[in-house]
């Protein structure tokens, strides 16, 4: 048995609600992930199997490697369909917002979402659970989004409707936001979880198998390229930035997630226990942050980025150049010594 961690009064809203609504949008945060994908397409193979007719929209195209995920066929990107997406946002009884807490993680999309009448419904792990859904259901207690889906179907009675889509989609959701079971990942009920759906015929390695060693031959040598000529250390800091410019990234014939897991990489140096990665996109800079132990890449991300996230794994955006924002990152790192210091 796994623990009822969903309060019985919101099972019963999301039912009730699932229920008594025909149309349904299920929409995710901008540059989908591992679990927006897997918790996004395993409510809709959810739904699909309870009757219904939902659609699933993306603010913005998902990397090749997640096209795999049963029903990601299916998913319409807002971006390459503007008008079509905002109708079906405006024609919506319900939308499903999966995997993010603030409207802002909508990126383009988001007046469409939050102009559209349709009663809204937020399912999510990220801390300060935002407030512009009906409902409500935010655990930032637990490593994903998709276990969230999982532990929802199961409170409403409906464990017996998975099927082997959904399932694999859930647990592509849960390997991905965990490192593949890496961080994040003591508590032992996601272990009874993976058990139920390797008894629902997943085939956990494969689904390994096609995230993680599907990328191109460019990727893997963008990544040689980063490690070896654009990653600095800030011993001191126990810190580490890699950035990658739109000319770099275009030598490198980059696609979408092509970076991604980069800013990982040098956690993996005994003394780093930050990592930051900056991307020039054509509008600003992407920053992603991650960090190991009690080190909060959130605050930092939060204070010095204009973002949020995960005490381990953050993002944030810089309106400027790369210069600009590397001279910010260098400028603040030291006030962060004594996270450093706490740490031991
Ligand atoms: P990534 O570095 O993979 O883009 O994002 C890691 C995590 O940081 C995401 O799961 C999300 O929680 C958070 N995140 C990423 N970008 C942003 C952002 O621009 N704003 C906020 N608030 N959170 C972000
Ligand atoms: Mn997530």
């Amino acid at each position: 048995m796994i623990s009822k961690i969903i309060s019985e009064e919101l099972v019963v809203k999301a039912q009730c609600t699932i229920e008594s609504v025909e149309r349904i949008i299920i929409v995710s945060h901008v540059g989908p992930d591992g679990d927006s994908m897997g918790s996004s397409l395993a409510m809709w193979h959810y739904l699909m199997a309870k009757g219904k007719s939902p659609v699933v929209i993306m603010p913005s195209p998902y990397p090749d490697f997640y096209a795999w995920m049963p029903g990601a066929e299916n998913v319409l990107i807002y971006t390459e369909d503007i008008e079509s997406a905002t109708q079906q946002l405006q024609d919506a009884d319900l939308i499903i917002a999966l995997d993010f807490n603030t409207p802002k993680r909508l990126g383009k999309m988001k007046e469409a979402v939050l102009n559209s009448p349709a009663k809204k419904m937020n399912i999510d792990h990220h801390l300060l659970p935002g407030s512009f859904a009906d409902i409500i259901i935010s655990h930032p207690e637990i490593a994903s989004t998709s276990e969230l889906v999982f532990r929802l179907i199961c409170r409403m009675g409906d464990f017996a409707v998975i099927n082997l889509a959904g399932a694999e989609c859930i647990y592509a959701g849960m390997m991905s936001d965990t490192g593949g079971f890496t961080y994040n990942s003591n508590n032992q009920e996601i272990y009874i979880i993976i058990s139920e759906l390797l008894k629902l015929g997943v085939d956990k390695d494969a689904i390994y198998r096609k995230v993680y060693n599907t990328y191109s031959e460019n990727r893997l040598r963008l990544m040689g390229y980063c490690l070896y000529q654009k990653m600095k250390l800030y011993p001191e800091h126990q810190a580490a930035l890699i950035t990658l410019t739109a000319d770099e990234m275009q030598q490198f014939d980059f696609k979408i997630g092509d970076d991604e897991g980069f800013v990982n990489v040098p956690l993996s140096i005994g003394q780093v226990v930050f990592s930051v990665l900056m991307r020039e996109e054509p509008d600003k800079i992407k920053v992603s942050l991650r960090s190991e132990g009690t080190f909060p890449a959130n605050k930092f991300a939060a204070d010095v980025f204009d973002g949020g996230g995960h005490l381990n794994a953050s993002g944030g955006e810089f309106y400027g150049s790369l210069e600009d924002a590397v001279k910010l990152f260098e400028e603040r790192l030291p006030i962060y010594k004594d996270f450093l210091e706490k740490e031991g």
